[in-house]
Formats: C-alpha cells, structure tokens, sequence
C-alpha cells in the first residue's frame, strides 16, 4: 500500500510527486487519460500559453525555452510534462478513472472504473476541471438545430470552414476561439456577458502570477492587498500574438448576452438575430470531483464547492487534500507557474501528518 494517492496526472498531480519523491514518501499517481500532459492533450491545436517558457516551469525543472522565444503551444506544453514525468521517475497507472472515493479502515479507498481499487491513509486529489465544462441555462439551447461544442472539445478552425458561428464567453478561451476562427468561418459573432477586459500587451502571465503573489503574500500575513496593485486577474485576456492581431483587425468587439437561442441562431433583447450554424461554448470549467461525491463533503464559503483549508486540506476529511483546482486550492494553484508552491505545501503537511 502507498502511502500517499494521487488522483490525477496532469501539472498538479506531478507536482504533488515530484514533492512527493523527495520527502521520501510511497506514492502512486493514477490517471484517467490515455497518455501523460493531463488537459493540455484536449486543446486546440493553436492553444497558446501566457507567458514564456521559463515563466512555465514546475518544481525542480522548468520548461525548456522555445528555439525563437515566444509564448509556448499546446504541444510544447505536453512535450515538456511528459519529459518531466520521466525525468523525475514518476510512477502513473493509465488509464485509471476513479469512480469513486470512500472511508476505509486503513485511509481513503479509490475505486476505479475497471474494478481496482487502491486504498492509502492520504490521498491528493488533482484531477483538474478539463473533464467538467460548464454550460450555461440560456432560454432555448435544446432548441438550437445546430451543432453545440465547448471549448473542451474545439481542436481547429477548418471544422468550421464557411460556416456561421456564434462564440459565447469573454475569457481567454473565446478570444483564442474568435482569433482562430477568423479567415476560415463565413461570419462570427463574440458574445460576452460583459465588456471584454484586454490586459495591455506588456502584461502577461508572469505579470499576472507576480500580481496573485503580491496578493497571496498579504492574505498570508493579514494584510489587505497591496495598494496600487493594478486590476487583473487570470481571467483577463492577455494579448498573445493572435488575439492582439484579431483586436488589431477589430475582430473581437463583443456582443452583449443573448436573450434566447432558437433553432437557426440567437436573439438579442432587442431583437437582433444572428443565425448560426454552430456555437462554441466558451463558457469555463468546474473542478472534476465527482469522484469526492461517496464522502458526502459540504461546500466551503466563497462558492468552493468543498471545505478546505488554506492549504486545500480537507475539514471535513483530513486525509484528504485537494490540489491545482484555482484559488480557492492556492492562490494561482491552476497555473504551471502557481502550483509549485500549493504542492510543496501539500506535500509537507502530509510528511509531518
Ligand atoms: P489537468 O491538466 O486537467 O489534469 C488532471 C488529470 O486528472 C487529467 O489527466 C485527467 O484525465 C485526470 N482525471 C480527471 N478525473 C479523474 C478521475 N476521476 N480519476 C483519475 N484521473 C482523473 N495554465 C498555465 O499554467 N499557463 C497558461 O498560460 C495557461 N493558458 C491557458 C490558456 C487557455 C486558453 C486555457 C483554457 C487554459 C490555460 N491554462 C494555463 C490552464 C491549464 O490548462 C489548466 O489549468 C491545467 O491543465 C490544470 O492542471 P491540473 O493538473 O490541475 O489538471
């Protein structure tokens, strides 16, 4: 038996391990997917990252920079966590979906899809938000004759060759979407619940991951956050080369909320139509936990969907720990470049427990 469970192989699960190896703990990772790099296998074929490589790095090694310098993509991202699973020997069963997570005598059980079942007296769960997209209740989306993808499952912008589509979301993902799209879609309209909110292009993700430090370090101390610390989260745009050339083209105005969808498209309070062939939802994840559901766990204040500590220890299930699923796991736990510091933690508390 293990000592430590790791749900999940993606970044935050081999950060966990590589923290993990070097306490000196038994460990096993175990992964739903069919190969390593956790998410980053199921985006788009232009998906872009923040920030440069260097800015990307997980503990002990960070991702080797890009031959002309630049924002790494998707396939980079992969290339560098497969190589680091193997650099630091981390030990991963693929593919494991755990189903379901229990109360066992000697720790937490996980049982999996197949039959097996793992038990250990700690387990970290890591299993992102990828495999949970959100959807939001709009009037009418059964009714929509057209076809219906989130961003989980958008891959290149020829499967949309000459036809309409509608991009909901003002987040990263819809800008990257729009950005794509332009050139190969017959027409294109961006809807977003609010005014997109573009970082100047000087900022990128390093800026915003020294920003959310700022931020963790005076939460840290009881502190309130640091004044004249600008505005700007990750969920602002940051103008990666693409995005910044569609804004140029003026491409990414967006489009106030939609009042309904009906069969051939969507219609504005105003009764303004557009008609669509397809939408893409680029509407945001959950954190995947259904697996947690067999341990009957309450929600925490703030909207976390769980109760944890500041270090994503479970209250009400202190053999668990929950990892890498944003803010509420440790400030800027969802990023290669945050969640260093979410795992060391972790993992430390576990060897003194
Ligand atoms: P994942 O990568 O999702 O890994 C979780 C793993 O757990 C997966 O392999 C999954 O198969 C497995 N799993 C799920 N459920 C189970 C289960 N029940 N049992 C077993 N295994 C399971 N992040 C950055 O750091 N920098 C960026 O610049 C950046 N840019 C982004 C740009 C866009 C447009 C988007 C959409 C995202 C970006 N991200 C970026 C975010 C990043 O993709 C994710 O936050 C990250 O993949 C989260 O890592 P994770 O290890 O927590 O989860």
């Amino acid at each position: 038996m293990p000592q430590v469970l790791v749900l999940g192989g993606g970044q935050a699960g081999l950060a966990a391990g590589y923290f993990l190896r070097r306490a000196g703990l038994s460990f096993q990772l175990l992964d739903a997917g069919p190969a390593q790099g956790g998410a980053w296998q199921h985006g788009w074929d232009t998906l872009t990252l923040f920030s440069p490589a260097q800015h990307n790095a997980l503990p002990g090694w960070a991702m080797p920079p890009l031959p002309g310098g630049g924002f790494p993509g998707r396939d980079a991202v992969i290339a560098y966590l497969a190589a680091y699973e193997a650099r630091y020997a981390i030990p991963v069963l693929r593919p494991v979906r755990v189903t379901g997570l229990h109360r066992a005598a000697a720790g937490l059980r996980a049982e999996a899809e197949d039959g097996r079942s793992w038990t250990a007296p700690a387990v970290i769960s890591a299993t992102g938000t990828w495999s949970a997209p959100h959807l939001p209740d709009l009037p009418g989306r059964a009714r929509f004759a057209g076809r219906q993808i989130h961003s989980a499952q958008y891959r290149r912008p020829q499967d949309f060759a000459g036809q309409r589509v509608l991009v909901v979301g003002g987040g990263n993902s819809g800008a990257q979407v729009m950005a794509d799209l332009d050139g190969h879609a017959a027409a294109l309209a961006w809807v977003t619940e609010r005014p997109p909110v573009f970082l100047p292009p000087e900022v990128d993700g390093r800026v915003l991951f020294e920003r959310a430090t700022a931020r963790w370090q005076a939460a840290r101390q009881g502190l309130p956050p640091p004044e004249g610390l600008p505005a700007g989260g990750l969920g602002n745009i940051v103008q990666v080369p693409a995005v910044a050339a569609a804004r140029a083209r003026g491409l990414l105005e967006g489009r106030p909320p939609l009042a309904r969808l009906e069969a051939r498209g969507g219609v504005w309070p105003d009764g303004a139509r557009f008609e669509a062939d397809a939408i893409i939802w680029c509407t945001g994840f959950r954190p995947a936990l259904d697996h947690l559901a067999p341990l009957g766990l309450e929600a925490g204040p703030a909207g976390a969907p769980v109760a944890v500590t500041a270090s994503g220890r479970c209250l009400a299930e202190p053999r668990l720990w929950l990892l890498g699923y944003g803010d509420w796991t440790g400030a800027a736990s969802a990023t290669l470049a945050g969640v260093t510091r979410a795992a060391r933690q972790v993992v430390a508390e576990i060897a003194a427990t």
